[in-house]
């Protein structure tokens, strides 16, 4: 039986490069997104993938999503709750709505979506990857709410480990390095892009592929023994203790 991955936020970077990792050892992918047109495109001429649109933190949407994936594709084995917004700013000038709409997504969506696989992945004793950031493990001037959400993915993917092991359920937490997504891209000034050159071990930016190769490793039987798990795939930038810039 091939085994089936939902990737959520899948329509481009690390989400597209986890859906296309995942198809090249066999799996099938369940590729979630709430950008139709990106989503279309990058989910053309890919063998063994099915899109499926969604906004993760849309509890209605969420929950009609996985029922058209477990119609399509009837098993789910892995969940990579990888769908995020980056939106930076200092306290004093993130206003309400900025916080809450970060929160939906990077939080609320990894909740909803891991709660509405619950069952599936119980049947097929499946595994959860959540996608946090190096901006969970350290504070910054800059990332009050970003930083902040990302830290409690981190704390939702130990509480999910905890609750779940006795179902045979792995969860596991990535927290990729700086990566030059869309998403990066935008929030990543000059100054960022030079100290974080400076400031990593490995001097240099990782790539999509470099971030969905850890994913799917947790993914898969040989992880076997690995929940509950918080791997920072960032270069060495994590073990300098430096500031984030
Ligand atoms: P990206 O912008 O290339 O891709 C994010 C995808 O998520 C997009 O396709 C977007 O349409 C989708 N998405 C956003 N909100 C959604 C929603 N509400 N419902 C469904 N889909 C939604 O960004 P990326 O860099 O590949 O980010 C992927 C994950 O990696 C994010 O969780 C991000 O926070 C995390 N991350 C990225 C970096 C980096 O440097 N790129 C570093 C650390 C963590």
């Amino acid at each position: 039986m091939q085994k089936v991955a939902l990737v959520t936020g899948a329509a481009r970077g690390i989400g597209l490069a986890t859906a296309q990792l995942f198809l090249e050892q066999g799996w099938r992918v369940a590729m979630l997104d709430r950008d139709v047109p990106a989503l279309d495109s990058a989910c053309a001429g890919l063998e063994g993938a099915r899109a499926f649109y969604c906004d993760v933190s849309e509890p209605a949407e969420v929950e009609t999503a996985v029922a058209e994936v477990l119609a399509h594709f009837g098993r789910i084995d892995a969940l990579v709750n990888n769908a995020g917004v980056a939106d930076f700013g200092p306290i004093a000038e993130t206003d309400f709505k900025r916080w809450r709409n970060v929160m939906a997504v990077n939080l609320d969506g990894v909740f909803l979506m891991s709660q509405a696989c619950l069952d599936a992945l119980k049947e097929t004793q499946g595994a959860i990857v959540n996608i946090a950031s190096i901006s969970g493990l350290r504070a910054s001037t800059l990332r009050v709410a970003y930083g902040t959400s990302k830290a409690a993915v981190i704390q939702l993917t130990k509480q999910q480990a905890a609750e779940l092991g006795e179902d045979g359920i792995r969860c596991n937490c990535v927290c990729p390095g700086p990566v030059r997504t869309k998403l990066a891209m935008a929030v990543h000034s000059q100054e960022i892009i030079d100290a974080y050159h400076d400031a990593i071990p490995l001097n240099r930016y990782g790539s999509e592929r470099e971030i969905a190769e850890v994913i799917v490793f947790l993914c898969s039987d040989k992880a076997s023994y690995v929940t509950g798990q918080v791997v920072a795939a960032d270069g060495g930038f994590e073990s300098t203790g430096v500031g984030l810039p």
